[in-house]
């Protein structure tokens, strides 16, 4: 690789973390990796520029063919959690890639975290290609594929590390900073740095501690910015506007910075749909051991069982509801319920799939008893 071209990707890389908030689409089609034959394997992606580059890296040294699936050029997790990337989105990609002309099998490995957008049984239903959903983390994908297949816990599980937290507090702090800096540069020019610097460091202290704050997070992270720039304001002499700024400015940041907080990371369950608190169940009797829920969980919920051939929801607590072990399961066997009697089936998760906002996009049946009574 050339420096010109290293440079390009760093400089891209950059961008498209500071403002991967937009879409970044690249094209769709086949890719060629190293030099692949009929048996090589076959990995598909979704259209996100950075991901593809990024696959494409960590796979030097791999003779592999990749398939480029369209996906508005979002990230594969919530291109998946969106409805951008789709059983139609995968099967149309692996029908008019050209790939099923380059190799003697049918096998296609996805990223994980499409699982919950795209099923496994509807692609080889509809293409006859079979779908193995590998690593998390394009890291990986070398090792996984070393091995034949086998994906280890650790690639498994989404984490939500330093270098996560930083990335996400980059990728909220280059925006607002400029709306607000910006913003503010129209009325008073003189705040429009302050206030730039103090949306930046709200992003970092959000994307820190928000998640192990108790109680009232939004009021806490923002009462915690106004002491700390009321008294940084106070001590340059700053006059009562610049106080009053100081003191209102950071809830609003505060609450800027939250508002898609659940769709930004993986620590927050997806939405408490209806104000219903939905937990994951298990249908034991449904149940025939087929694993995939425990293939496609990031959350490590559940235990195999092998000797019986069944799983067991030995976590539960740490589901965050992407339903992907839902849409997955071909028996049916699991759903979510709020223990007062809603249910939700998987017929309607695989239809709706959950939004960014971390909200459901469908009106939930009422319980049987009141539908009865209606
Ligand atoms: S158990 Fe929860 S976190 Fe795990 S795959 Fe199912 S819905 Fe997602």
């Amino acid at each position: 690789m050339s420096a010109l071209s290293a440079l390009g990707g760093l400089v891209r890389d950059v961008l498209q973390t500071a403002f991967r908030l937009a879409p970044w689409p690249t094209a769709t089609g086949l890719r060629v990796v190293g030099s692949p034959g009929p048996d090589s394997p076959v990995l598909l992606t979704a259209n996100y520029d950075f991901t593809v580059r990024h696959v494409i890296r960590a796979l030097r040294g791999c003779d592999v063919w990749l398939v480029v699936a369209p996906a508005k050029g979002i990230n594969v997790w919530c291109a998946a959690g969106a409805g951008h990337l789709t059983t139609h989105q995968v099967v149309t990609a692996l029908k008019t890639s050209g790939v099923a002309d380059r190799v003697n099998h049918r096998d296609v490995i996805l990223p994980q975290l499409a699982a919950t957008g795209v099923e496994g049984l509807q692609v080889f239903r509809r293409a006859r290609w079979r779908v193995r959903f590998g690593p998390v983390r394009a890291a990986d994908i070398p090792d996984y594929l070393a091995t034949g297949g086998v994906k280890s816990d650790a690639m498994r599980r989404v984490e939500f590390g330093l270098r996560d937290r930083l990335e996400m507090a980059a990728v909220w702090a280059a925006p607002v900073s400029l709306l607000v800096g910006g913003l503010t540069w129209v009325f008073r020019p003189v705040w429009a740095l302050p206030l730039a610097l103090l949306a930046t460091i709200l992003a970092v202290a959000v994307f820190l501690v928000y998640d192990q704050l108790p109680g009232p997070r939004q009021l806490l992270l923002g009462a915690g910015g106004a002491l700390a720039s009321v008294a940084v304001v106070a001590v340059a002499g700053g006059g009562l506007p610049a106080l009053a700024a100081a003191l209102l400015a950071p809830f609003a940041l505060v609450a800027l910075l939250t508002f898609d907080y659940a769709g930004s990371t993986p620590t927050e369950g997806s939405g408490g749909f209806d104000g219903q608190d939905w937990k994951i169940r298990l249908d034991p009797e449904r149940c025939e051991g087929v694993y995939s829920c425990f293939e496609v969980c990031p959350e490590a919920v559940y235990e195999k069982h092998e000797g019986s051939r069944r799983v067991e929801l030995a976590h539960d607590e740490r589901c965050v509801r992407c339903g992907a072990c839902v849409v997955q399961c071909p028996k049916d066997a699991l759903f979510f319920e709020d223990g007062q009697g809603g249910r939700i089936e998987p017929a309607t998760i695989r239809q709706f799939k959950l939004n960014l906002a971390g909200k459901r996009t469908v009106a939930v049946p009422p319980p049987p008893e009141e539908q009865k009574s209606a």
